[in-house]
C-alpha cells in the first residue's frame, strides 16, 4: 500500500464509489484510495430492506461495479478499514490500525450508522438494524425459527421490512413513537394509505407507542417487547430502524464546521482545506428545502453530490442544484418521491388511494414543490418538470388526476 494518494475517499458506499468512477470518467490521472470499513466491495444499499432481505437479489447482482472494475480503474480499493484521524493543517489521515496515508484532496463520504435504542435490553442479541449487508445476513440467519417480528420505527426501513416479513408469511407489528408512519418524509394523506395498506396485509401497526423496555432472557435473547404504557408484545425478532447518525465524529475533530452533518458549500467544500463531503453525511443549502440547511439520505443525493465534489477536483466544476428524488417498494405499491415536502402549506391528492394508483401534490405559496406519486410514474415525470419550472399550478386542475399533470394551466 502507498501511503500518499492525489484523492483519498473515505467510505465506500454509493456516493463514495460514484466520487471515485467520476473522476476517472472526468479524465481524472491522480492515483485514488477508496477506503471502506465494510469488508465487500461497493454494492446497492436500498435493496437491503427490500429484495435482498425477502432472498429475491443475490448480493453479487447488487455490486455497483462488477469487482475487478476497481483494480481496472487504477482505484485502490481498500476494505475493512476504518480511519480514526483525521489532520487537516498536515493532509493526512490515520487509519485505525495507526497506518498514516497523506493526500492532495480528502473526500469524506461515511454515511451514517443506525440509531440504536436507549432503554433496557437495547442490545438484545436478535435486535438488529438494516443499514449493512452483514445485518441482513444475521436477520435471514434467524428468520426461519422467527414467527412474531417486532419493527421498530415506521419510516422506510420499517415498513419496507415489514412488507417483506408479511409476504413471508411472519406475524408484524410495527412500534412508531410519531402520530403516523412516514412521518419525516411524507405528509398526512400517505401516512393515512400506507398505515391501513399495512393493516389490510395483517400488519400491526402501532403509532404514538413508545417502547420502554425489550425483555431478556438469561441468555440476553429479546422475548417481548414491552411499550411504555405496559403492553408487551411477544417477539422473537427485532430491527430497529429509527433512523441514522450522520458518521463525522474524525472530521468534526479535525475541526470541520458541521452539526448535525459536516456542513458544505454547493461544490461540497467542507470549511477544512481541500476536503470534501457528501452523501448522507454532508448538511447543504439545498434549493429545495428553501435554503435549509439539510442532510439529503438518498442515493440521489450521494451520486450527484459525488459528481460535483469530483468536478471541483478536476477543474470549475457545477454548484450542486440537483432536484431530490427517493423511492420505496412495498408490497405491489411503487412509490416515488420528486422534490421535498417540508414546509408545504397545501395537500391535494390526485386519485382514488382505493384504485391504489394516486399521487399526493405538496405546494407552498401556490407553488408545487414535491409530489409522492403510488404506481404513477407518468405523474413522477410531469411533475418533476413542473417542480423544476416552479410554476404556480391551478389547484382544481391538479385535483383531476385524468388531467396530465403536463397539461395543467398555470395559475
Ligand atoms: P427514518 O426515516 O428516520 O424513520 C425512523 C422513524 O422511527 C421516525 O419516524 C422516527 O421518529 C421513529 N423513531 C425514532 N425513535 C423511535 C423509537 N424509540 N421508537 C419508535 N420509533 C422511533 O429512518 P429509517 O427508516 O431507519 O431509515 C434510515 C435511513 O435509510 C434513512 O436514511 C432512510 O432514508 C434510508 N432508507 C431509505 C429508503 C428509501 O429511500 N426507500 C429505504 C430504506 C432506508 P423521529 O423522527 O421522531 O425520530
Amino acid at each position: 500500500m502507498q501511503d500518499h494518494y492525489s484523492v483519498i475517499i473515505v467510505g465506500a458506499g454509493h456516493a463514495g464509489a460514484q466520487a471515485a468512477i467520476s473522476l476517472r470518467q472526468m479524465n481524472y490521472e491522480g492515483s485514488i484510495a477508496l477506503i471502506g470499513d465494510e469488508r465487500v466491495p461497493p454494492y446497492e444499499r436500498p435493496p437491503l430492506s427490500k429484495e435482498y432481505l425477502a432472498g429475491e437479489k443475490p448480493f453479487e447482482r447488487m455490486l455497483l461495479r462488477p469487482e475487478d472494475f476497481w483494480e481496472e480503474r487504477d482505484i485502490d480499493l481498500m476494505t475493512g478499514k476504518r480511519v480514526a484521524a483525521v489532520d487537516a493543517m498536515d493532509w493526512h489521515i490515520t487509519l485505525a490500525s495507526d497506518e498514516i496515508l497523506t493526500y492532495d484532496y480528502l473526500i469524506w463520504a461515511t454515511g451514517g450508522s443506525p440509531r440504536m435504542l436507549d432503554c433496557p435490553g437495547a442490545n438484545a442479541r436478535n435486535l438488529f438494524a438494516i443499514r449493512r449487508r452483514s445485518d441482513v445476513d444475521r436477520i435471514t440467519e434467524r428468520l426461519g425459527k422467527a414467527q412474531n417480528i417486532t419493527v421498530i420505527g415506521g419510516g422506510y426501513i420499517g415498513l419496507e421490512a415489514a412488507a417483506v416479513f408479511t409476504k413471508l408469511g411472519k406475524k408484524v407489528t410495527v412500534v412508531e413513537s410519531r402520530r403516523r408512519v412516514l412521518s419525516r418524509v411524507a405528509g398526512r394523506e400517505l401516512s393515512a394509505f400506507y398505515e391501513a395498506e399495512h393493516n389490510r396485509q395483517g400488519v400491526d401497526i402501532r403509532t404514538s407507542a413508545m417502547v420502554g423496555e425489550i425483555i431478556t432472557d438469561d441468555a440476553g435473547v429479546a422475548k417481548a417487547v414491552m411499550l411504555e404504557d405496559g403492553e408487551t408484545i411477544d417477539t422473537d425478532l427485532i430491527i430497529c430502524g429509527i433512523g441514522i447518525i450522520a458518521e463525522t465524529g474524525p472530521l468534526i475533530a479535525a475541526g470541520a464546521v458541521g452539526g448535525n452533518g459536516v456542513d458544505v458549500d454547493d461544490h461540497c467544500r467542507t470549511s477544512l482545506p481541500d476536503v470534501y463531503a457528501i452523501g448522507d453525511c454532508a448538511a447543504h443549502a439545498n434549493i429545495y428545502a428553501d435554503g435549509a440547511n439539510i442532510r439529503l439520505e438518498s442515493v440521489q443525493n450521494a451520486n450527484d453530490q459525488a459528481k460535483i465534489a469530483a468536478a471541483d477536483i478536476v477543474g470549475d466544476g457545477p454548484i450542486y442544484d440537483a432536484i431530490p428524488w427517493f423511492w420505496s417498494n412495498q408490497y405491489d405499491l411503487k412509490l416515488q418521491t420528486v422534490g421535498l415536502s417540508m414546509g408545504y402549506d397545501t395537500e391535494i391528492v390526485r386519485g382514488d388511494p382505493e384504485t391504489r394508483q394516486f399521487s399526493v401534490a405538496y405546494l407552498r405559496g401556490g407553488k408545487l414543490i414535491a409530489l409522492d406519486c403510488v404506481n404513477r410514474v407518468k405523474d413522477y415525470v410531469q411533475g418533476r418538470k413542473a417542480i423544476l419550472e416552479g410554476y404556480a399550478l391551478d389547484q382544481e386542475q391538479l385535483a383531476d388526476a385524468s388531467i396530465p399533470i403536463k397539461e395543467i394551466s398555470v395559475a
